[in-house]
């Protein structure tokens, strides 16, 4: 079968390899849909923490379900559409046993340490498939994983009613982010973001945006909050500047959230965290339920809020670097997917 391969770092080729074959407690997808992810890159710019290669890449994926393991009698059909939650835990960890399997400490990720989506067969526990329902399209149903992401976000941020909430990053998770903000009751809340396009396209989904070039953080802060910080700071970026910001930009008692997963290394002032009481908050990936949920929050909310317009970009394949090229350079506005078919 074809698969988008990342052979090494910075090495991503088109290249035919054997078809998965499932264990007894695995289902065969036929891939559809396959979501291009900031986290891809960073695993393709060799900056994961812990991403293998080579891997197939890509852990946000849509597609019908080819095969079910023998005796299998849940809820799944043959040629069913499906979502799936590219984590495999191994159940038997400290962090396994506390019930947080999604930072097990052997942790494998679907397209990062085990072949993932770019692909045009794939294979995954049963216990991790998701349905869909029937009227959400194919382009809107690929962000299910995303929204998982965003729900997760929520549980562990509990956005409290009128909120004011700032994000640096205003790429798909910092959207995501604050449509889930304002859907949880947060008052103001306003997205960072130098790249012009994807402020439009951000704003044209109802969040208000600054350009970090043009208006200083700081003197935002003051303005919005008379000077006592953010309730919620998060950032999406990972980046240098924003995440040394963040303590400055928070509020006493208030919380932030950094969900950058690179190994770079900041000189970070841990005394502003400790003098303002700041709650400093760890995330990653989603539980069962979480995913579950976001699935829901979308199939919901899709028409009212126009989710619809987050797909802005729809490559076949073989364009796979095309894809990853227009990542890299801040080309995406908001989701790249890949139709796997084309
Ligand atoms: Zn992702
Ligand atoms: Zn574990």
């Amino acid at each position: 079968m074809k698969a988008a391969v990342l052979k090494n770092w910075l090495d991503l080729e088109l290249t035919d390899i054997p078809m998965p074959v499932p264990n007894e407690n695995e289902a065969l997808i036929k891939v559809k849909l396959a979501g291009v992810c900031g986290s891809d890159i960073t695993v393709y710019r060799g900056k994961h923490m812990t991403a293998t290669v080579p891997t197939v890449l890509c852990h946000e994926i849509l597609g019908t379900i080819e095969t079910l393991p023998e005796g299998y009698a849940g809820p799944f059909k043959l040629g069913q559409r499906v979502l799936m939650n590219p984590i495999i835990s191994c159940g038997e960890c400290s962090a396994c046993k506390r019930g947080l399997t999604h930072v097990c400490e052997n942790l494998k990720l679907l397209g990062m340490h085990v072949d993932g989506g770019f692909a045009e067969y794939t294979k995954v526990g049963v216990d991790k498939l998701v349905a869909l329902d029937e009227d959400i399209p194919d382009d809107v149903a690929i962000l299910g994983e995303p929204f998982a992401v965003g729900q997760h976000i929520m549980v562990r941020s509990q956005i409290q009613p009128g909120d004011t909430v700032f994000i640096s990053g205003g790429a798909t998770v910092g959207l995501y982010i604050a449509i889930f903000a304002k859907a949880y009751g947060a008052g103001r809340v306003i997205i960072s973001e130098i790249n012009e396009v994807r402020r439009q396209f951000v704003e044209s989904m109802g969040i208000e945006t600054i350009n970090p070039a043009e208006t200083d953080a700081m003197e935002l802060m003051k303005e919005v909050t008379g000077g006592g910080g953010f309730d919620v700071v998060y950032d999406t970026s990972g980046a240098e500047i924003p995440v040394l910001q963040m303590p400055d930009l928070c509020r006493c008692g208030g919380k932030m959230l950094s969900l950058g997963l690179s190994g770079d290394a900041y000189k970070f002032i841990i005394g502003k965290v400790s003098f303002k009481e700041i709650t400093l908050i760890g995330n990653r990936l989603y539980s069962q339920e979480d995913f579950e949920q976001g699935v829901r929050f979308l199939e919901d909310n899709w028409k009212t809020m126009g989710l619809d317009r987050m797909v802005t970009d729809r490559l076949g394949l073989s364009d796979i670097n095309t894809a990853i090229d227009m990542m890299l350079t801040g080309k995406n506005v908001c989701k790249i997917i890949i139709d796997v078919n084309k």
